[in-house]
């Protein structure tokens, strides 16, 4: 394609994200500045035709910047790079702008599905596509969760896109136009970079940018609608799209999982406890949304259902690893904060926790309303005495394990002792004391519990 020919374009941050950017548009034809501070990343991307990596001094010869999503461009603390931009006059995007013209360019009439909020969007992008492809649409996933939006194959007409939308995101749309746009959730995070909530908000907001008629912005509400959602949902139907609601909780939302049954106006649709990848209120949530922009994008009915029941899950998000002599090992390595812990912690009774790591500030004190479900805590990392402490002082019995290879035998042995049916772990705690990554750290828990289970089969 000769689609980007011919374009100047700067990347800034060679990651997950802009490598695979910078990549993308050299294959298109397109001239590529590209920088990282990193010198490792910029030794990862290699040598490309049409590229080349040197430090920015001006972007007068850019067409367009492209920044990394983590990367600032605003006040109060906008990337140097960002004002070269500034100061040059080009457009900073996201590359999930330039994956939709590339697509409108060429004529395909393949439509757009946009999924943000604070929690949950991996998961509701990832169960979008899942009923997508069960009913038999051509879908392609990504972007925040990677792949990276421009990477994504190209669809045909019939096909769907669905993109996984962050704030960082979002602040940059130009052109992209979502026919279905959801919004799930807002709690505060990210504070410092949009300033406060409404900041926060409005940037969130960007996802239902010029509505038309036709297109569906789903809202979710938590436990009750707020007037700020009614107000919401009268601006987006006043210019001409439809609005749907939908909760985790409450009944009273236009597509509800509440209580663990998926329904809408017209009656049930799926029961969620024939969904085991998607456990809890938090799933529902997830799960009701996603119905709600499949059904939008001609997913029938009958369909939703089967598609709750084969769906896998993400990995590392309270993932069910290994059943064990009768002891289910869940794998939620994605929690790295006490939040995050606490959607597990509520799903499960009588449980062997695994924690531990490096820890945030207030540590897992707010977990205190979940320590009663635990029967046994074994703590690994660096942080594991600081936890102890916490736990001690709610008299919930705890292990310290150091390791992950000390702790899941350990837990096995405590979860038999106590009858416990499940060893979780959701670690509250960052990993990098001793993993590069959550993923790593949960992939060494699976390894170990495999390993458990091979011992356990022959012994
Ligand atoms: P995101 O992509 O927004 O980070 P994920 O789907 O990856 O969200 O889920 C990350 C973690 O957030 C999960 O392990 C779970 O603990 C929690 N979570 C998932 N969905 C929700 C939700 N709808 N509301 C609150 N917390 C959620």
């Amino acid at each position: 394609t000769l689609l980007f020919a011919g374009r100047r374009y700067a990347v800034l941050g060679l990651g997950n994200n802009g490598a695979p950017v910078v990549r993308a548009l050299a294959a298109m034809g397109a001239s590529v500045r590209a920088w990282d501070d990193s010198a490792e990343a910029r030794r990862a991307l290699g040598d490309i035709p049409g590229v080349t990596v040197a430090p920015f001094e001006s972007l007068a010869e850019s067409d367009a910047l492209i920044l990394s999503p983590g990367i600032p461009h605003r006040l109060p603390a906008p990337h140097p790079v960002a004002l070269l931009a500034r100061e040059a006059g080009i457009p900073i995007l996201s590359d999930a702008d330039l994956l939709f013209q590339a697509v409108r360019r060429s004529g395909s009439r393949a439509r757009f599905a946009g999924i943000t909020g604070t929690n949950g969007k991996s998961t509701t992008t990832v169960l979008l596509a899942h009923m997508l492809a069960t009913a038999g649409i051509p879908v392609a996933a990504g972007g925040n969760l990677g792949p990276t939006a421009l990477s994504l194959p190209r669809l045909p007409d019939n096909g769907v896109y669905v993109l996984e939308m962050s704030s960082y995101m979002l602040e940059r749309l130009l052109d992209l136009h979502f026919d279905v746009a959801c919004l799930l959730n807002l709690t505060p995070d990210h504070l410092d970079r949009h300033g406060d909530m409404a900041g926060y908000l409005r940037a969130k907001l960007h996802i239902f940018d010029s509505p038309r008629p036709g297109d569906l912005a789903v809202l979710g509400f938590g436990d009750r609608p707020g007037k700020r959602l009614s107000l919401l949902a009268d601006d987006l139907a006043a210019s001409g799209g439809r609005v749907e609601t939908i909760s985790g909780s409450s009944a009273n939302a236009d597509l509800s999982g509440a209580g663990g049954i998926l329904r809408d106006r017209h009656g049930v649709i799926a029961s969620l406890s024939e969904a085991p990848a998607l456990p809890g209120a938090h799933n529902a949530e997830n799960a009701a949304a996603a119905a709600a922009m499949a059904l939008a994008l001609g997913v029938p009915r009958s369909f939703i259902a089967p598609a709750l029941r084969t769906f896998a899950g993400l990995p590392h998000r309270q993932k069910p690893v290994a059943t064990v002599a009768g002891i289910l090992f869940v794998d939620d390595s994605k929690a790295t904060n006490a939040d995050s812990a606490s959607r597990a912690l509520g799903c499960y009774d009588r449980l062997v926790w695994i924690a531990g790591g490096v820890a945030k500030a207030g540590g897992i004190a707010a977990l205190a309303p979940y320590f009663p479900r635990i029967a046994h805590a074994v703590l690994i990392g660096q942080d594991a005495p600081a936890l102890a402490e916490t736990l001690a002082a709610h008299n919930v019995p705890y292990t310290l394990a150091g390791t992950m290879d000390a702790a899941v035998p350990m837990a096995f042995e405590q979860a038999r002792r106590a009858g416990s049916p499940t060893v979780l772990l959701s670690p509250a705690c960052a990993s990098f004391d001793q993993y590069k990554s959550f993923e790593h750290r949960g992939r060494h828990f699976a390894d170990r519990v495999h390993h458990l289970a091979a011992e356990e089969g022959t012994g």
